[in-house]
């Protein structure tokens, strides 16, 4: 990236009219990453470019799953109802341990979900997500720009100048900020001179979307905990049509996970058959095998997902192996996390604008990176041939997800739900309305949930009343108009709101609720005890409040 001049102010100080941009926000890749980033820059009123390499959307089944969380982003975004009506839950993951000898059914759709208006993972194809996503971006008045690609960018200090190739012409935009949603091999994270150092896992997947003549339940996946190699299949909305994710044997030749985006066929239906038969004992009768692809699996996080007005998000921060189905779905979650940070911004002093948006990274690549290690882990330990990794397989893993809070923690947690941002910004507060947290989304007596009463951008309150008071009385008393509520809105919940009794609901208790529903402050509701004089660093977001 060539450097013009070093700022001599925060990066995150609004422009000059010297400083004239093209616009506001320029996203670089048209994958789910940059189409919400795109999308969410409009809805908070934001001008914004997409720009794509490709002629047209990829017909690639890739990310299969969305989860829990993420549907509660799409909700956010206004497409939940669109992305389920693309997709089907899964009713159950089977597990096979020992060849196939033992078996343990988790039945995803009867877990104990809690607060969640989506209890399921849902099957999608990728390029699914992508239409509703492309759909709704059009529909905010976007559009993306095909066959165009990133060249170069350069750093002016207040702007960041692009070079990009429309074919043979090239035009020059320039930016307030940038956003590398350019997937594995990002020329934005090169451009910024950010590194992503890849660590090999030392194994070798194969995937193909194919169809079976085999009668197996539609909506239910299995996972083989062969001794001659992990055997995953998972069901896709089309009927009989089926992803198989199997290990084989490495060979020189193999790209890594990103890379493998070719319809080059490593596997016929033969050779899946022949796979299927041996780990799974299944007679499948592949046929139709429409996409397949073979690669190294290999990780990584990169070292900053930020470099003054340039940002990194989805593949582009985050390299994960597809074994567990996060890698969409963290990047969706980053662009989310990062466009309201860059909208919150706008108004707020330089300094606290700096501290939103260098938060982006904090929060996000600490998150990635427990993420893309965790799944690592579990990879090396599902795959490992050692004698060790055998015995958990055949003997401790059977027990262990046998018991029903393991099997609720696996859906939930695997769901995102309980994604925390308290390690990572240093918070110690117990208990799930704690600082950090995800906001709660309990039922309340007239099923809504709590979020249906939270507006869908900016920051609000949710001040928590005694069960007794009357709500309008509760409301009256709190005085939604008074100074200390920053000119935010104000939901009151009333704890005799609720479907059902729940403690951690306490009257007297105001949480600050962050446009992505996180909980940015918690402290007391009513007295005279002024919001930033309250408990330990509730005074830090609502300072940045108070500064418009
Ligand atoms: C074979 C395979 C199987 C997968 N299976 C799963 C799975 O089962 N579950 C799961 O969760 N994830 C899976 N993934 C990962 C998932 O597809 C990615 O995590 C997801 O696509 C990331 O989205 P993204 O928008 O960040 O990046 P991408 O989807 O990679 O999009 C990046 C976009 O940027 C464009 N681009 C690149 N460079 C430039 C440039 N210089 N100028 C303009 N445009 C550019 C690219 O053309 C591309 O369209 C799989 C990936 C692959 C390759």
């Amino acid at each position: 990236m060539k450097q013009h001049q070093s700022p001599t102010h925060s990066v995150a100080q609004a422009g000059t009219s010297e400083d004239a941009t093209d616009v506001d926000v320029l996203v670089i890749g048209a994958g789910p990453t940059g189409l919400v980033a795109a999308a969410e820059a409009l809805r908070h009123g934001l001008t914004v470019r997409i720009m794509e390499r490709n002629t047209q959307r990829g017909m690639f089944s890739k990310a299969l799953v969305v989860h829990a969380r993420t549907m509660e982003v799409f909700a956010i975004m206004g497409i939940d109802r669109d992305i389920r009506a693309a997709g089907t839950p899964f009713a159950a993951l089977n597990l096979h341990f020992n060849n196939r000898n033992k078996r343990v059914r988790v039945d995803l759709l009867d877990q104990p979900w809690g607060d969640t208006a989506y209890p399921f993972w849902l099957s999608v194809p990728q390029h699914d997500t992508e239409r509703v996503l492309e759909n709704h971006l059009t529909s905010l008045g976007g559009q993306v720009e095909w066959s165009c690609s990133l060249l170069e960018l350069t750093d002016q200090g207040n702007v960041v100048e692009a070079t990009l190739s429309h074919g043979e012409e090239t035009e020059i935009v320039r930016a307030r900020w940038v956003i590398g949603c350019d997937g594995g091999r990002s020329t934005v994270r090169d451009q910024a001179g950010i590194t992503l150092r890849r660590t090999g896992a030392g194994a070798t997947f194969l995937l193909a979307d194919v169809k079976t003549t085999c009668d197996l339940v539609e909506n239910e996946g299995h996972l083989f905990l062969a001794p001659d190699g992990l055997l995953i299949l998972v069901p896709m909305p089309e009927p009989r049509q089926w992803r198989l994710i199997a290990r084989v044997a490495t060979a020189k030749q193999n790209t890594s996970t990103t890379e493998a985006e070719d319809t080059l066929a490593p596997a016929d239906a033969a050779r899946i058959d022949e796979l299927i038969a041996e780990r799974a004992g299944i007679t499948f009768g592949a046929h139709d095998v429409s996409w397949t692809s073979q690669f190294d699996l290999s990780h990584g996080v990169a070292g900053e997902f930020r470099s003054g007005r340039i940002f990194l998000a989805g593949d582009a921060a985050h390299i994960h192996s597809p074994v567990g189905g996060q890698g969409l779905n963290t990047g969706v979650q980053d662009a989310q996390n990062l466009l309201w940070r860059i909208a919150e911004a706008r108004h707020v002093s330089p300094e606290h604008a700096e501290e939103l948006l260098a938060a982006y990274q904090i929060e996000r690549r600490g998150t990635a990176a427990a993420m893309v290690d965790g799944v690592a882990r579990m990879t090396a330990i599902m795959t490992s041939p050692k004698y060790l990794a055998d015995r958990f397989r055949s003997l401790v893993a059977p027990l262990v997800v046998s018991r029903s809070f393991i099997q609720a923690k696996l859906a939930r947690g695997v769901g995102m739900l309980n994604l925390s941002y308290a390690k990572q910004r240093g918070e110690r507060g117990a208990g799930t309305w704690s600082v950090g947290h995800r906001l709660p989304n309990p039922l309340l007596g007239d099923g809504e949930r709590l979020y249906d009463r939270i507006p869908n951008s900016g920051f609000s309150w949710v001040v928590c009343v005694n069960g007794t008071e009357q709500p309008n009385i509760a409301a009256a008393k709190l005085d939604a108009d008074a100074p200390r509520w920053r000119g935010r809105p104000v939901i009151v919940l009333n704890e005799s709101d609720l479907a059902e009794p729940d403690t951690s609901v306490r009257s007297g208790r105001a949480v600050l609720v962050r446009p992505d529903r996180y909980i940015a402050a918690v402290g007391p509701s009513g007295g005279t005890m002024p919001i930033t004089g309250a408990a330990t660093r509730f005074g830090e977001q609502a300072n940045i409040l108070n500064l418009h």
